[in-house]
């Protein structure tokens, strides 16, 4: 049996304390245990800022990216054996490791790639500078600097390994060491997955540490120049962003929270465009079981197409396999946890206050090759909201497995946008439709409320990536429930962990000091 370590002060470290015990989900068998505490969180934060800290600075965004590129390459050879690891300790199947290990590995040469184009500079540029006076000499100029603490990193238990790697591909590039703490039920994969790295990757002592146990007193050690980067559900969020320290302090928290992502049929939609709708909706449900904080939760369609919808969505989940997501065939495995396939359970009543199930079952489903009482299973859940008012549950309670909730509307960019508008905030909205005049204006109409929306139509639909599919260069987090929080974007991932500084003086002097 593994026993995870912590890779605190440059140096591998066993924790004290009553152990956590990470299960595989399928059998329920105990596959690794952590003992979570005992550690001197202060003196890790400090040696990552002393030692870390000055050794990015002196490298430039070409060499920080050759160590992300180093990152990757120490990943990707460890492939097969982490497919295996998260086959058991996340309940993936074959395809859904494959899914956040290369996420992992893709974003960080993603970044590696951006690195090397940035070249050999170490400070970057916001936009011209602008003169302030009279003479060309008196000039302005906004910079970008790495700040002087540590970046925090606090991961979700979904994507062990993409949520690590995706926040430390930005901080290390923009110049700032990382401590990473990965949730527990997945912190198996998450360990495994780092140690390769840590030990391969030839990183600056300091850069990147790992904490395997409980967040215990580590923010209340943060300074004005640490950065806090948070995943996971909303009501923990609020306890990071309240926490007392981080707010006397003026901390930077960037939160990446729950979201009921919602998808739009807009009536007429081409053949095409309506089979991208069904098949983007059926990955959504299946893949990862549905524990994609992407994932599309209410799928809003026209109410003359809501029979078609739904038969067409049925036909096609009745045809997945649930079960050991070691076998082959299965599409489905177990959500992560016990705990976890309880609070969909919880989540699913509550929808039903206001849905009713149009394809699939709560309790009594086939299983491939498990047992319904060890593993933690939920198969797919199609519901459709007959109360689709501001009240009902469909716009405030998010099912993190696989489970989707059609509601239908009366074909309105309108009432649509209002509609979306309910679930407070999201990480991604896609529209699917060919009415150019009605999609224009919807369009317009959902862009505040998301933080990616993807309008699918009949002459990209087979080539357009899933909405679900988080991506390097592309923004990644949304507004309010969502959490308010902005990550990747190419460059823009960057910025939370730089100060931007105006700078002002002699411009052409300025220039030379600073290097730009
Ligand atoms: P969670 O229970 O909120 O936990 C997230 C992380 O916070 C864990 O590492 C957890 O570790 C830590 N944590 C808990 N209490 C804390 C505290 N007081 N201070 C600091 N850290 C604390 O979330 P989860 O169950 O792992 O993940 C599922 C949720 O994440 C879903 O709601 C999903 O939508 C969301 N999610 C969002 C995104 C996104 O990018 N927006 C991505 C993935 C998942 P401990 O349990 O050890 O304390």
């Amino acid at each position: 049996m593994d026993e995870l370590e912590s890779y605190l002060n440059g140096q591998w470290v066993q924790g004290s304390g009553a152990p956590w015990q990470l299960r595989n989900p399928t059998t329920g068998e105990v596959l690794a245990e952590c003992a979570p505490g005992g550690f001197d969180l202060a003196a890790a934060l400090e040696y990552a800022r002393t030692e870390g800290g000055p050794r990015l600075r002196a490298l430039t965004f070409a060499e920080r990216g050759e160590l992300l590129a180093r990152m990757s390459q120490a990943l990707h050879a460890e492939r097969e054996a982490l497919i295996e690891v998260a086959v058991k300790n996340g309940g993936n199947t074959r395809s859904d490791a494959k899914f956040d290990l290369d996420g992992a590995s893709g974003t960080l040469m993603a970044y590696a790639e951006l690195g090397r184009r940035l070249g050999a500079r170490r400070v970057l540029e916001d936009g011209e500078p602008v003169d302030i006076g009279s003479g060309s000499r008196l000039q302005g100029r906004h910079v970008l600097v790495p700040l002087r603490g540590v970046a925090v990193h606090i991961g979700a238990f979904n994507f062990p390994a993409w949520g690590w790697a995706e926040k430390a591909a930005c901080a290390l590039l923009a110049g700032m060491p990382v401590l990473t703490k990965p949730a527990p039920a997945t912190a198996l994969v998450a360990y495994r997955s780092l140690r390769p790295v840590i030990e391969r990757a030839e990183l600056p002592r300091g850069a990147l540490s790992l904490l395997s146990g409980d967040v215990g007193s580590l923010l209340d050690h943060l300074r004005h120049e640490d950065v806090v980067a948070f995943t996971g559900g909303s009501r923990t969020a609020r306890v990071v962003r309240g926490h007392a320290a981080l707010l006397d302090r003026g901390v930077r928290v960037n939160v990446e929270a729950d979201s009921l992502n919602a998808a739009v049929l807009v009536p007429d939609a081409e053949e095409a465009t309506f089979q991208a709708l069904l098949r983007d909706v059926v990955r959504d449900m299946t893949q990862k079981a549905g524990q994609k904080c992407t994932a599309v939760r209410r799928v809003l369609v026209p109410e003359a197409d809501l029979q078609r919808v739904t038969e067409a969505l049925s036909e096609r989940l009745a045809e997945i396999r649930v079960g050991d997501p070691s076998v082959e065939g299965v599409r489905v495995g177990p959500l992560t946890t016990k705990e976890q396939q309880g609070r969909v359970r919880a989540a699913v009543e509550q929808l039903l206050t206001g849905a009713r199930i149009a394809w699939g079952k709560l309790d009594g489903f086939e299983l491939t090759s498990a047992s319904a009482s060890e593993g933690a299973f939920v198969a797919p859940l199609l519901l459709v909201a007959e109360d689709v008012s501001a009240a009902s549950a469909v716009h405030r309670v998010e099912a993190f497995g696989p489970v989707a909730t059609l509601v239908p509307y009366d074909g309105s960019a309108e009432r649509a946008a209002e509609l979306v508008r309910l679930g407070e905030g999201s990480l991604v909205t896609s529209v699917y439709g060919d009415d150019r005049e009605q999609v224009g204006r919807l369009l317009l109409e959902l862009l505040p409320h998301s933080g990616r929306v993807v309008v699918v139509d009949a002459k990209v639909a087979d080539r357009s990536p899933a909405p679900s599919l988080v991506l390097p260069d592309l923004l990644h987090g949304g507004p309010g429930r969502a959490g308010g929080g902005e990550e990747l974007g190419g460059l823009r991932g960057l910025a939370l962990y730089q100060q931007r500084v105006a700078v002002q003086g002699n411009g052409p002097l300025i220039a030379r000091y600073l290097q730009v």
